[in-house]
């Protein structure tokens, strides 16, 4: 250590208060990596590793990212779950006295970004903070770019389950815990794993309840935690307390954005868990994670940022209660009734800038005058939209247009101050509005009579010397000087004095133009410094009105998802459910609202009936692709969309409130986690059991497969048993299965009943009707289905011949081999290259009879029958 330089010293001092993140040390204009962390950063982002004489015999590993587009790298690095340290240099290099003073101003995790290049403008970027005692758990998730809070508290029954369930909720990319979460083994392998979230351990310090209530006292400027209603609540009062002291130290500003408590109980909403989110698609697609295909891309016709994110929560979180229902379905009612002053909100709506974000950005104090104006331009907006919604009816569109501000002190203040087209930079002058500030006015003046007066010399000295091409030109290394071409460089007169020479030029100053550029660039200087104040000033005075913005903001985001919801209704000819109690749930020709959309062909609707009572079970049993896995996925679906607030496809519904959605479908996407898929399934199974209740509607579709065909039956009949069964649970469930011997289920439990999708067959061909009657169907078809698929020919004979033999319960006969080697290389070949109908029918479309000679005509049949 004694050898090191004193810049290195430095650098240790400030790593050791910072273990554990990537530290980005300022030194001109890169930031610099050292050692270890040289080492990792060159690898995660392919830089070139260096070297740095540090006073030691062997030099420091060293790379480098530029500092004006550190952000990217940055961003990476985040990604991949890593926490970065930027170190600046807190005083000009050119001005300090020795070495540069240097420090911290952020570290950069997760769950802390603020950077709009970093961010995805859709979603919120949560951190979350969870404090386990005993069976309590205290739990809260911010979005500090937002500046959103909500906290709940948990306790008893399957408390891991309950954490598990609310972390799904908000998808949170770090989770700060107390030692006690650890010990919960299966929590840290859920958040690292299935979230994919980074898990950080703070010292149980950090959660001591008695600093931590005064950190939330002191945060929302409270004497009691009575007035925050968290007089009891010791656990949420624990997770923010630590959750504050930790965006202290990461953060140094800007917290008070974080100014008020969402406080939210489980009660409030349908439960869902990780599965039925990811098996249902709400807010993307299984295979590839993509939006396309998902139920929020149907739904979200938003135009604003805010609304995007709003319309999310609202899908992630569907309501429990019938008036909070109502009152959305009443303002969608309203809006998808009136297509003209929808689609005028949404014209409105449109220009809107991301009014949460840009808030943040003006408290942390990091928002440019572009910014400013973003913010101008979006409120300048807010005065049509009021009057818009000044005839609406419904109670929650008026409560909108009631809490829409129209921020017209806010507009002034950066209107009067700030140019229309402001630079990027905030240290450079060209912001403030001429008029503004009388001493910014008078410098600018000195200025530019300064420029004036030079160029007024220019005319005197070339009249002065006779030298026509005389000139006066400024540049950064001498200031403003005096230009004479070759030519006339003797002319010159004496009290020029030279100062550079060029090719073909000569450069002087004179003592009358030094003292005009001293003026002009100390009025310059000043200028800057002042308008720096004043730009700072306006953004300090925008920020003290964060809460009326932020009000703003929140009306905005719920007309935004409203509109949507009801433009989406209107375009899609979707019905207002009849929301219920009494758990009835009756669909007249419902549609899957995604497959609709998706298929080429016209969607087959389908009626649902399912009750308390007769109809509490449904056996779906049909051919694979006939549609059962629609079927179910589209009623899960439309409970959902019914009870965010939107209408639903479909000619008429009732929807019984329902308090949670389990799913158990296909193929499970933890193979990755290295269980069996089988194994998965029953863990699945096993979760249901424990939190369904009989408000739960259950999608279970072929439960048993994965395993031999009587333990699988066996299995799938205990279960249904189980649901079916009102003494035990009584849930809900549409159940599809290719046990065909379910079906007489119907007969022995209360409150079965069995469905089909009709197929028609017409000899060894079937044709999907897509139709769902009563009754089990005879036959699973799955050799017809298989044919369909393009298998061989011979392998469908073959399945049926043993198909045939097992039912008629003979021993399966082999089949007779033949001996020649071609024709066992011609079942090979088959079997590797299926006659493709799709292949021949592609082929037959493209064929231009009218232009085939006879002959290209027996050819292409010969072609097309070797093909069959
Ligand atoms: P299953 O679960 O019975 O194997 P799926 O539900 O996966 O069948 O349906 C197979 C395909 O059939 C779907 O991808 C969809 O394209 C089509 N399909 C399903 N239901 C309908 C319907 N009601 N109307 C039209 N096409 C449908």
């Amino acid at each position: 250590m004694a050898n090191l330089s004193p810049m290195m010293q430095q650098y240790f001092e400030i790593k050791k208060q910072n273990p554990n993140t990537i530290l980005f040390f300022r030194l001109g204009d890169f930031y610099e990596m050292f050692y270890e962390d040289a080492k990792l950063a060159s690898k995660e982002l392919e830089l070139t590793l260096t070297g740095r004489d540090c006073g030691q015999e062997e030099r420091a590993p060293m790379c480098g990212v530029p500092f004006h587009s550190y952000e990217s790298y940055v961003a990476r690095l985040v990604a991949k779950g890593y926490k970065v340290a930027i170190c600046e240099q807190m005083e000009d290099p050119a001005l300090a006295k020795g070495l540069v003073k240097r420090d911290i101003i952020r570290v950069i995790t997760p769950g802390t970004v603020l950077e709009s290049s970093m961010l995805d403008e859709a979603r919120n970027n949560f951190i979350c903070s969870l404090c386990i005692e005993g069976t309590d758990a205290g739990i809260c998730f911010a979005d500090i770019s937002t500046g959103a809070l909500h906290a709940t508290a948990l306790s008893g029954g399957d408390l891991t389950e309950q954490i598990k369930n609310e972390l799904s909720r908000f998808s949170p990319r770090e989770i700060l815990v107390n030692q006690n979460t650890l010990e919960l083994k299966e929590l840290p392998k859920f958040i690292r794993e299935r979230l994919s979230a980074s898990l950080e351990l703070l010292d149980d310090t950090e959660f001591e309840p008695h600093n931590c209530s005064s950190m939330v006292l002191e945060q929302f400027h409270s004497k009691s935690l009575g007035d925050l209603n968290l007089s009891d609540k010791t656990g949420i009062v624990q997770s923010i307390g630590a959750l504050l002291s930790y965006l202290k130290r990461t953060q140094r500003v800007g917290i008070e954005r974080i100014n008020g408590i969402d406080l939210y109980t489980g009660a409030q909403f349908m439960h869902l868990d990780l599965s039925a989110r990811r098996n249902l698609e709400l807010l993307e697609t299984m295979r590839n994670k993509e939006k396309r295909g998902s139920l929020l891309w149907v739904l979200d016709k938003t135009r604003t940022a805010m609304g995007k994110r709003l319309i999310r929560s609202w899908i992630e979180q569907p309501l429990l209660s019938p008036v909070q229902i109502n009152r959305r379905l009443n303002a969608v009612e309203e809006l998808a009734g009136d297509a003209i002053l929808r689609d005028a909100i949404a014209e409105q709506l449109t220009g809107i800038h991301d009014l949460e974000r840009l808030m943040s950005r003006i408290v942390y104090g990091s928002a440019n005058g572009r910014e400013l104006r973003s913010l101008s331009s979006a409120v300048m907006r807010l005065p049509a939209l009021k009057t818009l919604l000044q005839s609406v009816k419904s109670n929650l569109l008026t409560e909108i247009e009631q809490q829409i501000d129209l921020l017209e002190d806010v507009y002034q203040m950066v209107d009067r101050a700030i140019v229309e087209e402001p630079p990027f930079s905030i240290r450079e002058g060209g912001m403030i509005q001429p008029g503004y500030n009388a001493e910014l006015d008078l410098l600018k003046g000195d200025m530019s009579d300064g420029r004036g007066i030079i160029a007024q010399i220019e005319a005197q000295e070339r009249e002065k010397t006779g030298i026509p091409k005389l000139k006066v030109g400024y540049n950064r290394v001498f200031g403003y000087y005096i230009e004479i071409s070759n030519s006339y460089k003797d002319q010159a007169p004496p009290e020029y004095i030279r100062k550079q020479t060029l090719t073909n030029c000569e450069r002087f100053i004179t003592p009358e133009l030094k003292e005009l550029e001293g003026k002009i660039l100390g009025a310059h200087e000043k200028s800057v410094q002042l308008e720096f104040q004043l730009f700072d000033a306006v953004r300090n005075n925008v920020a003290a009105q964060l809460t009326r913005v932020q009000s703003t903001a929140d009306a905005i985001a719920r007309l935004d998802v409203l509109t949507s919801f009801a433009q989406v209704s209107a375009v899609q000819h979707y019905v207002r459910p009849i929301v219920n109690l009494d758990g009835k749930i009756i669909l007249k020709e419902s549609r899957h609202p995604v497959v609709e959309i998706l298929l080429d062909a016209p969607f087959v609707p389908n009626d649902v009936t399912l009750d308390r009572d007769e109809n509490r079970v449904a056996i779906i049993t049909g051919p694979n692709m006939a549609g059962k896995s629609t079927y179910m996925r589209q009623t899960a679906l439309i409970v959902i969309m019914a009870q965010i607030g939107c209408f639903v496809p479909a000619s008429y519904a009732e929807i019984g409130i329902t308090d949670s959605i389990f799913t158990r479908v296909g193929a499970s996407d933890d193979l990755a986690s290295g269980q069996s898929t089988f194994m998965v399934e029953m863990s699945e199974v096993a979760d249901i059991i424990k939190n369904a209740t009989n408000k739960s509607l259950l999608i279970l579709d072929e439960i048993g497969r994965g395993t031999s065909t009587f333990d699988g039956m066996s299995i799938a009949r205990a279960v249904l048993e189980y649901v079916a069964n009102k003494q035990l649970l009584g849930a809900k469930a549409l159940f599809a299965t290719h046990y065909h011997e379910l079906t007489e289920l119907e007969e022995l439990v209360d409150g079965v009943k069995n469905y089909n999708i009709a197929v028609k067959k017409r000899g060894d061909d079937i044709t999907f009707l897509r139709r769902i009657v009563r009754g089990g169907a005879d036959d699973s078809f799955g050799i017809e289905v298989a044919k369909l698929a393009g298998v061989p020919n011979k392998i469908v004979n073959r399945a049926k011949q043993v198909l045939a033999e097992l039912e008629s319960g003979q021993q399966v006969s082999m089949p007779k081999r033949r001996g020649h080697k071609e024709e066992a290389q011609e079942d090979l070949q088959l079997m590797i290259t299926p006659p493709n109908e799709t292949d021949i029918m592609d082929r037959l479309k493209k064929l231009d009879v009218n232009t085939l000679t006879p002959i290209e005509c027996m050819n292409t049949l010969f072609e097309l029958a070797t093909l069959a």
